[in-house]
C-alpha cells in the first residue's frame, strides 16, 4: 500500500514564493501549488517524486499563499503573468482546503489582479466557490480530471476522491453556469 490506513493530518507551512514557472515541451506557463501533499491518494500520482515521502498521508497548506501572491503579482508586473494553472503537483479542492481556504484566497487575489487561470480537479469540494468562478467566467476555465466511471476501480486507484456520480454531479453545476472546461 502506497499510503497508511489513517486519515492524512493537516499541518500549516509559510512559503517564501507561490508562482512557479513549468515547462510541457515548448508550453511554459505558471503555476500555483496552494497545498504539499494530496488526500487523494491516487496511485499513479507523479507528484510524490518532489515532495516528502508522506505526500499522502501529511498536507501542509501554505497558509500565507495569498500574500505571497499579492506581493509577486506586484513585483512582476502585470504584462509578465501568463495564465495560471492552479494547481501542478497536488488537488487544490483537496479537504484540506475545507479547513485552510487558501486556494480560495489566492483565487480572490488572482481575480483583484484580473489574472487568467485554471484549475485542474477531482474533487466536489470546487463549489463551494463555484460563485466566484461564475463571477470570472471571461477569464478562467476549469479541467475535470476523471480515471474511470468505475466504482470499485476508482475506490482502488483513487481511494481519497468523491465518487464518479458526485463529481459529474459537480460538473453539471459549472456547466449549467456557463463556466468553461476540459475532461482529461
Ligand atoms: S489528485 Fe493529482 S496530485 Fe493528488 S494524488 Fe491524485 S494525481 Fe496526485
Amino acid at each position: 500500500m502506497w499510503y497508511s490506513d489513517k486519515a492524512p493530518v493537516t499541518e500549516k507551512k509559510y512559503s517564501k514564493s507561490i508562482l512557479r514557472y513549468f515547462k510541457v515541451g515548448s508550453h511554459i506557463g505558471l503555476t500555483i501549488n496552494p497545498y504539499q501533499g494530496c488526500h487523494h491518494r491516487c496511485g499513479y500520482c507523479y507528484a510524490t517524486y518532489e515532495w516528502s515521502p508522506d505526500f499522502y498521508d501529511k498536507i501542509y497548506g501554505k497558509i500565507n499563499a495569498h500574500e505571497i501572491l499579492e506581493t509577486e503579482l506586484n513585483s512582476w508586473g502585470k504584462k509578465s503573468i501568463l495564465p495560471v494553472m492552479i494547481s501542478s503537483a497536488t488537488d487544490a479542492y483537496q479537504y484540506a482546503e475545507a479547513r485552510f481556504g487558501i486556494t480560495k484566497r489566492c483565487i480572490q487575489m488572482l481575480q483583484q489582479y484580473q489574472i487568467p487561470f485554471y484549475v485542474f480537479t477531482k474533487s466536489t469540494l470546487i463549489l463551494r466557490d463555484l460563485d466566484l468562478f461564475r463571477n470570472y467566467t471571461h477569464n478562467c476555465f476549469i479541467v475535470w480530471s476523471i480515471t474511470t466511471t468505475d466504482e470499485k476501480i476508482r475506490r482502488v486507484l483513487e481511494p481519497g476522491t468523491p465518487s464518479t456520480t458526485k463529481i459529474f454531479d459537480t460538473i453539471k453545476r459549472f456547466v449549467d453556469s456557463a463556466i468553461k472546461f476540459a475532461l482529461t
